[in-house]
């Protein structure tokens, strides 16, 4: 870090687009297949068969839940039982929303 990244952020415009993709390609795709195995497991359906989503509280059917990141994948957020989180349908395209509005706010 330290030294390198200065010299990158002297080098301009597109050094600044590397920086903001903080993972490659290649991680995320992985932590992708960790979420599809994370919600195979017995321990994602207990967090569903709970029914609650984490965001608003409210109770839902397990097949209204779906597996949230609370830190995105894209953004450098792993997918094991610390980041994710059982998401009501609602409150999943809220957020996905609200991350769309930042990407573009961070790109201006
Ligand atoms: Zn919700």
């Amino acid at each position: 870090m330290g030294k390198g990244l200065h010299r990158q952020a002297r080098a301009g415009k597109a050094m600044d687009i590397a920086l903001a993709a903080p993972v490659s390609k290649d991680s995320a795709a992985q932590e992708r297949a960790r979420a599809r195995e994370l919600r195979a497991s017995q321990w994602w359906k207990n967090q569903i068969a709970a029914g609650r989503c984490h965001y608003c509280g409210g109770t839902f059917p397990p097949s209204e839940l779906t597996m949230d990141h609370v830190i995105p994948v894209s953004r450098g957020g792993r997918s094991d039982r610390h980041n994710v989180v059982p998401c009501c349908k609602g409150c999943n395209s809220r957020k996905k929303a609200t991350l769309a509005v930042e990407d573009i706010l961070d790109s201006l």
